[in-house]
């Protein structure tokens, strides 16, 4: 079991069971969204996601048509995203995780809107756009 919460801990949310493959989005609305270079997130099955405090200080932006990111409207922080057209999987921001996942990030995507002023510098593989199964964000 993996255990997160949001910047002020009102937040607070219960994984049970695996996550998928951990991937970087480079993506414009991604550095927007988190304020830094890229997005560190993994997909989750919705059934294995438990949020275990602050369901009310979830609200969700619809950053672009069906694709909703949920933040704490208290502190901010970005938590997890879902698209409206794959309703059982959620991908959290793992910055958020108080546990160790043990999985590490596989690849980066979006390289193509990477922030100029930054550079990657490990070997993983990168992607100029997302990927088939795994869309931005
Ligand atoms: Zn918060
Ligand atoms: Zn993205």
């Amino acid at each position: 079991m993996l255990t997160g919460s949001c910047l002020c801990g009102q937040i607070r949310f219960r994984i049970d069971g695996e996550i998928g493959s951990i991937s970087f989005c480079h993506c414009r609305s991604c550095r927007k969204a988190q304020g830094t270079a890229f997005v560190t997130n993994a997909p989750v099955a919705r059934n294995s996601f438990t949020l275990t405090a602050g369901e009310s200080l979830v609200a969700a932006y619809e950053s672009s048509p069906g694709k909703l990111r949920c933040f704490c409207r208290n502190c901010g922080s970005p938590v997890y995203s879902w698209r409206r057209e794959m309703p059982d999987v959620i991908r959290i921001r793992l910055g958020t995780l108080d546990s160790d996942p043990g999985a590490r990030p596989v690849l980066h995507a979006w390289v193509s809107e990477k922030a100029p002023w930054f550079e990657i510098t490990d070997e993983l593989p990168r992607f100029e756009g997302g990927l088939p199964p795994e869309p931005r964000g």
